[in-house]
């Protein structure tokens, strides 16, 4: 099988591409557009600077060469949401080539896959059909949004790394800080292109295109299922045709949606309006001076500064808000037991909760203070994972919360014995069984104590003390 992804990410740059249209999302129809994204004849592009800052370092981040100079082309077809009937798009001499993307597998084994071409583009606008009045809208506000199209060799063997590597770039996009990589919203569309050959033949299969789908759970199904048709086809000695299908996500079947038009049908031509991109010295070094730190070197890092295990460092470095949580957590309290805390507690919370990293009421600072309590013996375990789950749902601070309830354990020895004593006067008889050889008592006497202490006595401390009595 030969998978080749092409990706559209959208660029959250302040205005549009070509014009000083607001870029920002807005469900009124038509309220960000000018006579440029609006396609009025004679109207002249400008392009904004920061899409070739952001596609620089897009290219940089996926390992691409940065061409010195690429071009703008017009891409024709006709479209309702398109009213200038071309698309400006780069196709000869894209803006970055040859490079690749680093992805991790289930085994833990790694695999390059190298991306042919990034090229920037504008996005068209979008068209609504109204079941009830039977009547057509169209929405401009999406027309001249600046997306970059990233486009993979066919290196993907499989549906397992298809996943991966949408991951992996979605990943390395959050890090650059060029898109929301919001893939309900479109900020972040795959279409795949999948074909199948015998074992035997070097040459490429017809492909079939997977248009935008838009969950990796339903990429991955989609792949499996048209490798499966395209399997059975050829061995049935049928033609696979060359189309665009959909994925139907309910009846979990791909459908036929186009007969795919080929290159000739588009008739780029160079846009005589708009000058060369130069991506200048200057302009390369300002974009390396301020380049973040990308998923695996901050992977090795992790796992090298923290003493992390490779799924430790690959759940965290998966998502560039829990790095933020991460660093800002081992910066209040660096421990092992802090990670702890994190994957287990805080993750399985976001998951209840069904809230992000960022609007999660146990702030890093306040989970760090949790964990310094049970440290320092005022609360224990179990008494911080109520005050945990408390805050999560109210809010609140965690030493007042311990404070107002009266949580804090019950630590000084002195009070502890007492109540052991107290225990042991309440049961004589079991003293003298335990005494006679039924050594599994102690395990109660243990668990009698804890109750009187209303669960917040030092666990230690009272199985010591319950040990001393009984001896
Ligand atoms: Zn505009």
């Amino acid at each position: 099988m030969d998978i080749g992804i092409e990706v559209h990410v959208q660029l959250n740059t302040k205005s549009k591409i070509f014009c000083s249209c607001s870029n920002a999302q807005t469900q009124v129809p038509n309220l960000n557009i000018c006579p440029i994204c609006a396609g009025y004849p004679g109207v002249l592009p400008v392009l904004n600077k920061q899409v070739v800052e952001f596609a620089v370092m897009a290219g940089l981040g996926t390992n691409c060469e940065i061409s010195e100079v690429s071009e703008f082309d017009r891409k024709h077809y006709f479209y309702p949401d398109l009213p200038k009937n071309y698309q400006i798009t780069q196709n000869d001499f894209p803006i970055c080539r040859n490079g690749y993307v680093m992805i991790r597998l289930e085994d833990g084994s790694t695999k390059k896959i190298r991306i042919n071409r990034i090229h920037i583009e504008e996005d068209a606008g979008k068209n609504t059909h109204s079941d009830y009045t039977g009547e057509s809208f169209v929405d401009l506000n999406r027309t001249g949004t600046p997306l970059i199209e990233i486009v993979t060799e066919t290196d993907i063997d499989n549906a397992e790394q298809a996943r991966a590597y949408l991951k992996a770039l979605r990943t390395i996009m959050q890090y650059l800080g060029v898109s929301t990589c919001n893939m309900e919203e479109g900020s972040f569309r795959a279409d795949t292109n999948l074909s199948v050959r015998k074992k035997d033949s070097a040459e490429l299969g017809t492909r079939c295109e997977l248009k935008n789908i838009n969950s990796f759970k339903f990429i991955g199904d989609a792949i499996e299922y048209e490798a499966e048709r395209q399997i059975l086809a050829v061995m049935n000695g049928e033609k696979i045709v060359q189309e665009t299908r959909l994925w139907d996500s309910k009846n979990r079947v791909s459908v036929s949606m186009r007969k795919k038009e080929g290159m000739a049908d588009y008739r780029f031509f160079t846009d005589p309006d708009l000058a060369l991109v130069k991506v200048t010295p200057e302009l390369l070094a300002h974009v390396q001076a301020n380049f973040p730190e990308m998923p695996f070197p901050k992977f090795d890092r992790y796992k090298q500064q923290f003493n992390l295990s490779d799924y430790e460092a690959e759940i965290i470095t998966s998502d560039l808000a829990l790095t933020q949580y991460f660093d800002a957590l081992m910066a209040c309290h660096e421990s092992k037991s802090a990670t702890n805390w994190l994957l287990r507690d805080v993750l399985g919370a976001l998951k209840e909760q069904k809230v992000t990293i960022e609007e999660f009421k146990v702030t890093p600072d306040k989970l760090a203070m949790l964990i310094k309590f049970v440290e320092d013996g005022v609360i224990n375990n179990k008494v911080a994972k109520e005050v945990f789950d408390l805050i999560a749902k109210e809010g609140g601070n965690p030493a007042e919360i311990i404070e107002s309830k009266g949580l804090k354990q019950i630590g000084s020895a002195d009070e502890l014995e007492a109540i052991v004593k107290e225990v042991f006067a309440q049961n004589p008889h079991l003293v003298e069984e335990y005494k006679a050889g039924k050594q599994n008592l102690f395990g109660f006497f243990v668990g009698a104590c804890m109750k009187a202490t209303h669960g917040n006595g030092d666990p230690k401390l009272l199985q010591a003390l319950v040990k001393k009595y009984l001896s």
